[in-house]
């Protein structure tokens, strides 16, 4: 039977320590209280020394390094530390970030563990003693609450920018950990990091943005689309399937791993579903148009204003206003 508490895996890159993890914080901290234990957040990292003042906020009770032989995220060391010190600190529920790193390791864990779990976890409680995480389902157009009953440790991956970061600073215990990786490094090498092409498209800085998804339905249309943004003045973004079928490069990407539309003021989305990861990217936007034939569209949750209909036909329309 595990003791309660939590350790949350710390999340970070190129030497700093990502928001996720101190929403992590965030996160066990309004629970803590109810669940019990100590929080306890771990940092592998080659010189996790100089992670540690970013994490010891308000509610961490003990901050543990573990040297690694690198500063990058490595799955299988990350997975064997998450392990080792599961094994040791014997937590109800360990925490890692629903990012690629977190997705990378969080499961495995969990298998080799026998625990609980759950990805892309929005919310957090505990009721009547028991762990109660909700998530996202069926193209978040429901919302589950998960408990894991007959579990004694459970991992939870959390989803990003979804629970507050607590602004108060901590006073945690440091500790090292000495972890054996020997089984495991030579398992992958990481070779360094590949830097995106230069682009001048910037979501992050543009104000006025068309974006495209998967409705519009192949290759051949997007000239159309680009056509149409350049001749409104906005700057052409697009969810990741636009991306990963090679059509557009990274740059144009909005949503969780791609670009914020930080300072954008009217957002219109073509064909575009609503996907969690793609709100991510533009759900704050002040105005958002979004086109799209299918009522139940998530985008439609978020939309300024809604238009139910054949995006080729609006399109039209558009590109008739606009020539
Ligand atoms: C870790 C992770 C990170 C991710 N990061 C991102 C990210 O940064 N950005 C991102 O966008 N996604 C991201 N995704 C993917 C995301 O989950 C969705 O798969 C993606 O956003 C869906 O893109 P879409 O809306 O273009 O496609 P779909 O979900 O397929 O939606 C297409 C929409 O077009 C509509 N449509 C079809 N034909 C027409 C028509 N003729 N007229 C009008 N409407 C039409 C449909 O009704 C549908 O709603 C990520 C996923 C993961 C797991």
């Amino acid at each position: 039977m595990n003791m309660p508490g939590t350790l949350i895996i710390g999340d970070h890159l190129n030497g700093s320590v990502r928001d996720i993890t101190k929403e992590m914080i965030g996160a066990a901290l309004s629970i803590k209280d109810r669940l019990g234990g100590p929080m306890i957040v771990a940092l592998m990292s080659e010189n996790p020394g100089a992670l540690t003042g970013a994490v010891n906020l308000q509610g961490v009770d003990q901050i543990v390094t573990v040297k690694t032989a690198g500063d990058h995220f490595d799955p299988h060391v990350y997975e064997e530390a998450a392990l080792k010190l599961g094994e040791r600190f014997q937590p109800k529920v360990i925490l890692c970030g629903h990012t690629v790193n977190g997705m990378g390791c969080a499961a495995a864990v969990a298998a080799r563990l026998g625990a609980g779990f759950a990805s892309d976890v929005l919310g957090l409680d505990v009721e009547n003693g028991e762990l109660v995480a909700t998530r996202g389902a069926y193209g978040n157009k429901v919302n589950l609450e998960v408990s894991f009953t007959g579990r004694d440790i459970v991992v939870l991956a959390l989803r990003g920018a979804t629970f507050p970061v607590p602004t108060a600073v901590g006073n945690a215990q440091i500790t090292g950990v000495d972890v054996d990786f020997s089984a495991v490094t030579a398992n992958m090498q990481h070779k360094g990091y590949v830097e995106a092409p230069p682009s001048n498209i910037d979501i992050a800085k543009a104000e006025y943005i068309l974006s495209v998804g998967r409705g519009i339905q192949e290759k051949n249309n997007l000239p159309r689309f680009e056509q149409l943004a350049e001749r409104m003045g906005f700057t052409f973004g697009c969810s990741r399937p636009i991306v990963d079928a090679g059509w557009l490069p990274k740059p144009h990407q909005v949503g969780q791993s791609g670009r914020v539309a930080s300072s954008c003021k009217l957002y219109i989305a073509i064909g575009i579903s609503g996907a969690v990861q793609h709100l991510f990217g533009m759900k704050h936007v002040d105005t958002i148009i979004a086109v799209n034939s299918d009522p139940e569209a998530p985008i439609f949750n978020v939309a300024t204003y809604g238009a139910c209909m054949d995006l080729f036909e609006l399109t039209k329309e558009l590109e008739a206003q606009f020539n």
